[in-house]
């Protein structure tokens, strides 16, 4: 781009010759008038000379005493500045204050002695051949009665002929030059510089720096300009201010927000994605902005859902599955937004991950098919011992009996699972509102009553069940359900170990917690089963756990129970070689109880 010439060098050179201008008009309008008021001045000046030498050298001008005219009218010319020169009516010179008389030529033709020789005084502004220099010539009549007679004539070099003698002055040229140079710089330079600062204020609030403000100017114009572009200034900054809030303020609560959430355009360009939506599908704004969702994201439910959304003038609901280990499924909302005339401009699609309600509804509807075929086996068995008995069977005493201790074993399975269910939802209800009291208490208290409550089975099996406790601990528990859940693990070991094996159980003091172990050396768990044993009716063997009277359900407690503790449960195991259950609390405050 060619380089433009600035405002001070476009400003200046005609602002001085204008300036130049005006001030050579002036200096000659002002010379002339000076000149038309020097030379009235000097008509009168010369014609009151001319009449007071008429008064001088009346008498002798009608003695003829020419030479003593000539005499008088020379010392004269050496005290006054002005020519006087005394002449006849025909003309002829009678003396002459500047000049030989003798030598001048007649007067006759000259206007002014044309003029005084009509009787008037006359009055003439011209070269003067003998003076060589314009002259302003007064002549009035000499006269005798009424007949002119002779003529006094006073001339001075004329003023008008020095109006421009001051042109020759280098002052002159100077003033000329340099004062209206300088002001004429100055005055540019001024606006120059006004236009200048709102240029650079215009250029900073194109920068975005709306704090800066032009400084107030002399001028109403300036002043006005001056208002007018800091108002702009601190309402754009306002604004500016404003939209930047609502930006931040939509920049968290996107941000923020648990959903995936994009916007595309119409020719479905992401324009932006949340954090979640970043995570989701694991891409970066910075890198997909401005692709396709087809280039930016591989999923074809995707981009039909967001080609519909486009499309539709209603909202539009879907459900995508994310196929994934594990598959995530969402639910996808889709709206276009529009412009102020209407059009649609892009679409927001808000994907909420349900992936945890499709589990969790996974989970009980499996645990619903559960519970019933958990209560079906049982009775069914005695459904039909019952009905065996109705058809005959009760009038065989001995098959009779049979029957029916094997259907009281079925009631009393259907009634631990019962039990078992309404324990289990009773802690998860009472664990979800926070109404677990936990008090400190002695570990020791909780584990002398699950060693008289397992005591007799371990006996009964000839398992060798110990506690090793130290004194003194002490956790925040809740004894009874603290108590339930050590009898069930307890109960596991010594279920699921051989006669003669031994059950330890061990309570520690670490530091932050206290760990109960129970250790066994029973059929232990393989790897595969161990991240299953705490789910509802999960078991290892189905039949070895129905045989033992477990319900499936006694894991599923105790790890209701730990959390509701607030503490968590670890399992070692290898199998043949036994388990050891680890029950990990928050620990309490230590006490001298034992
Ligand atoms: P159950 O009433 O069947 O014992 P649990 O929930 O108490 O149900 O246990 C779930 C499964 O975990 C059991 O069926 C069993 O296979 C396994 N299990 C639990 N404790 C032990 C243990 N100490 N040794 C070996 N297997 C165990």
């Amino acid at each position: 781009m060619p380089k433009r010439p600035t405002l001070l060098w476009k400003l200046y050179p005609s602002y001085l010759v204008v300036a130049l201008l005006s001030f050579c008009l002036m200096a000659w309008h002002v010379s002339s008038q000076l000149a038309d008021y020097c030379n009235d001045r000097a008509v009168n000046d010369l014609k009151t000379q001319a009449l007071l030498v008429e008064k001088l050298v009346g008498e002798r001008f009608f003695k003829d005493s020419s030479s003593q005219i000539d005499t008088m009218l020379k010392e004269m010319g050496s005290k006054i500045s002005s020519r006087i020169t005394v002449a006849l009516a025909s003309g002829a010179v009678l003396g002459d204050s500047q000049m030989n008389a003798a030598r001048m030529d007649s007067l006759k033709g000259r206007p002014e002695i044309k003029e005084a020789m009509e009787g008037r005084v006359g009055i003439s502004t011209r070269m003067s051949l003998t003076m060589d220099a314009r002259m302003i010539f007064v002549a009035v009549p000499v006269k005798r009665g009424d007949a002119v007679t002779g003529i006094v004539r006073a001339a001075l070099p004329s003023a008008s002929s020095d109006a421009l003698l001051w042109t020759n002055d280098p002052l002159f040229w100077v003033i000329l030059f340099f004062l209206p140079g300088i002001c004429c710089f100055y005055w540019s330079r001024r606006l120059s510089c006004a236009i200048g600062e709102f240029r650079a204020a215009a250029r900073k609030f194109s920068e975005i720096d709306l704090g800066y403000r032009v400084d107030e100017r002399g001028t109403s114009e300036f002043s006005e300009l001056t208002d007018a572009m800091n108002t702009m200034a601190a309402e754009l900054n306002f604004r500016l201010s404003t939209v930047t809030r609502q930006r931040n303020e939509l920049e968290a609560v996107l941000s923020g927000m648990m959903e995936a959430v994009m916007v595309v355009d119409t020719d479905e360009r992401i324009v932006r994605i949340n954090r979640a939506a970043e995570q989701l599908f694991r891409i970066q704004q910075d890198r997909v902005k401005g692709k396709t969702i087809q280039e930016a994201i591989r999923h074809t439910d995707l981009h039909r859902f967001v080609t519909g959304a486009l499309v539709c003038a209603d909202p539009l609901e879907g459900d995508i599955v994310i196929i994934g280990d594990p598959d995530i499924f969402l639910q996808a909302r889709g709206a276009t937004l529009r412009d102020d005339q209407g059009r649609v401009t892009s679409a927001l699609i808000v994907l909420n991950d349900v992936t945890r309600l499709k589990t969790l509804e996974m989970i009980r509807r499996d645990f619903v098919a559960n519970v019933s075929h958990e209560l079906k086996t049982p009775i069914t068995s005695i459904k039909g011992f019952l009905e065996t008995l109705k058809e005959g069977a009760i009038k065989d005493p001995e098959n009779a009996e049979r029957f029916l201790d094997i259907s009281i074993r079925h009631t009393d399975r259907l009634n631990a699972i019962i039990e078992d269910l309404l324990s289990l939802s009773r802690i998860e209800r009472d664990a979800e509102r926070g109404e677990v009291a936990l008090e400190s208490r002695p570990v020791n208290e909780v584990l002398d009553a699950v060693a008289k409550a397992c005591g007799e089975k371990a006996r009964g099996k000839t398992i060798n069940l110990e506690f090793r406790v130290k004194d003194g601990i002490v956790a925040d528990i809740n004894p009874t359900l603290l108590e339930q859940a050590l009898v069930n693990l307890v109960d596991n070991a010594v279920k699921y170990s051989e006669p003669g094996k031994t059950v330890v159980v061990t309570a520690e003091d670490h530091p932050g917690e206290v760990v109960i172990k129970v250790k066994d050396q029973g059929c232990g768990i393989s790897k595969d089963h161990i991240t299953r044993i705490f789910e509802r009716f999960y078991r290892v063997d189905k039949a070895r756990s129905r045989k033992v009277g477990g319900t499936g359900l006694g894991l599923a407690i105790v790890k209701h129970i730990v959390h509701a503790h607030g503490g968590r449960i670890l399992v070692e195991s290898s199998p043949a070689k036994g388990s050891v259950f680890s029950i990990h609390l928050p620990s309490g405050q230590k006490t001298d109880a034992t």
